[in-house]
């Protein structure tokens, strides 16, 4: 059975990098109708955040890719979080022990120190001497009574098994002779990345690892662990990275990354889906405005190359506009977005709403309809240029004077025209009528009616096109606000 893992460690909050390997899995997962699994790997303790195991579990199900087992959610695997599954590396540590394939490290942290410096001094890339290695048991005997918990190292050792990655193809990374032989399980009983993952990925059956390429690399020393334990690994498929258009890091980006951010933005969850995999590779067709059931259907792992995704997220704002015309044109999903603007309106202008019944949900509805092509965000509806739609402005006589010196003339046609058939008119007819109007009105230009009427309806001299405002607010509350217009 396939069964993936997305295993962050809680050292910050969910961002767009880690959302990207995340949906990789999930799609992965549900295309074979395997278990997608979210593993904190928190071992290293002096790097927590405080909520950022809460906010990854969180994000996930807020992007709609739940994890099917994870520490919130249990699952006959668990415990999903590494600092409560120490026995287990205890084990596998005791196993290498005994096999030699591991031995304790006993050099003082100074003496450590001392061989970094001196590498780096002869401009050299650290790396352990291995010195513990050729103790003799009687040593090991000796200095354990003295030091009775002291780290573990594995020992590297022989050629670095070649292996298949299911999109860089055929790799091998000699570490033998490379490096020093690295600490697996430290004195306070805590594991080290590369021991973690691998006990944990082979006790929780896991059976490929779907990972960002960074750890392309680290990949061989993991599979000499697993020889060393005798265990079958699992396939492997590292993802290229996520980067910014100009190709530099996503991490080193101005700005937020962090999904929070965009959610608290108001964006669309579909919307950050389908741009972070438009940018990659995996898909039938790249095009904007796929959904998720859409992304599982063309997903094909031997589509994905070995390019970095560039991604352009000045597009975010076009992405979500089309995911949230798609929502307007389902009707379930358009009640919701009702629901939601009924909310926001609330929160917005909650003591300003006059007795207008501006929270009727038909209105509520129109508005999202008539304003859906223009916007990015429903929060955008609340906006001040959008104020106009739930509380009336207040204009003064002088503001009006100041755009024409035919106020009251103009007023009584507009009403004149709202008792015909003014308002049962289409956008385009109303503004044919409206040219009408000013052309029966000698020596006035039609951008200073238009201005009058903007400047009455919203109080503002900026916003939607002046018939589709009188078009939203309509009959009624057009014609009360230009009532209040006349002297
Ligand atoms: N904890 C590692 C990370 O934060 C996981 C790497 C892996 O998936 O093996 O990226």
């Amino acid at each position: 059975a396939v069964r993936v893992r997305f295993a962050p460690s809680p050292t910050g909050f969910l961002h767009l990098g880690g959302l990207r390997t995340a949906l990789y899995n999930y799609i992965f997962a549900k295309k074979h109708g395997g278990s997608f699994i979210l593993r904190l790997e928190d071992t290293d303790q002096t790097r927590l955040v405080p909520g950022a195991a809460d906010n990854i579990e969180d994000m996930l199900e807020w992007a709609g890719i739940p994890p099917d087992e994870s520490p919130r959610r249990g699952g006959p695997a668990g415990p999903y979080l590494q600092s409560q599954r120490l026995a287990l590396y205890a084990q596998a540590t005791e196993a290498l022990l005994k096999s030699g394939a591991a031995y304790p490290c006993f050099c003082s942290p100074q003496r450590l120190e001392l061989l970094k410096r001196e590498a780096l001094r002869n401009r050299q890339t650290p790396r352990y001497d291995n010195r513990c290695r050729s103790l003799s048991e009687a040593q090991v005997a000796q200095k354990l009574a003295k030091d009775p918990k002291p780290p573990i190292r594995f020992h590297l050792e022989g050629e670095a098994p070649a292996f298949q990655d299911l999109v860089y193809g055929w790799n091998r990374h000699e570490v033998a002779s490379v490096e020093g032989d690295p600490v697996i399980l430290k004195s306070d009983g805590f594991p080290t990345y590369h021991l973690a993952c691998v006990v944990d990925d082979h006790h929780m059956g896991i059976s490929h690892v779907l990972r960002g390429s960074e750890w392309l690399v680290s990949t061989s020393k993991h599979l000499l662990l697993y020889r060393a334990l005798g265990w079958q690994p699992p396939r492997f498929a590292h993802l290229p990275l996520l980067l910014n258009r100009d190709g530099s890091k996503l991490s080193k980006r101005q700005g937020d990354i962090f999904l929070e951010h965009f959610a608290a933005a108001g964006f669309l969850p579909d919307a950050l889906l389908d741009i972070i995999t438009s940018c990659g590779s995996g898909f039938a067709e790249n095009q904007m405005g796929r959904t998720l059931p859409e992304l599982i259907t063309q997903f094909d792992l031997t589509r994905v190359t070995c390019h970095s995704a560039l991604l352009d997220l000045e597009k975010l704002p076009e992405f979500n506009r089309l995911h949230l015309r798609r929502l307007v044109s389902d009707k379930t999903q358009r009640r919701q977005l009702v629901g939601k603007l009924q909310a926001l309106v609330e929160e917005a202008f909650g003591s300003q709403l006059q007795d207008r019944n501006v929270l009727d949900a038909a209105y509520v509805e129109r508005i999202i309809l008539l304003r859906q092509g223009h916007i990015c965000h429903l929060q955008d509806l609340v906006s001040p240029v959008h104020s106009y739609l739930w509380t009336r402005p207040a204009v003064s006589r002088a503001q009006l004077g100041a755009v024409s010196e035919k106020v009251d003339i103009i007023a009584k046609r507009v009403l004149g025209l709202l008792e015909g058939p003014g308002m049962s008119l289409t956008q385009d007819m109303l503004n044919g009528e409206l040219k009408k109007l000013s052309e029966g009105l000698e020596g006035t230009k039609h951008s200073n009616v238009m201005k009058l009427l903007r400047v009455a309806l919203s109080g503002q001299l900026q916003g939607p096109p002046v018939a589709e405002m009188m078009l939203s607010l309509g009959p009624k509350e057009v014609r009360e606000r230009i009532q209040k217009v006349l002297s």
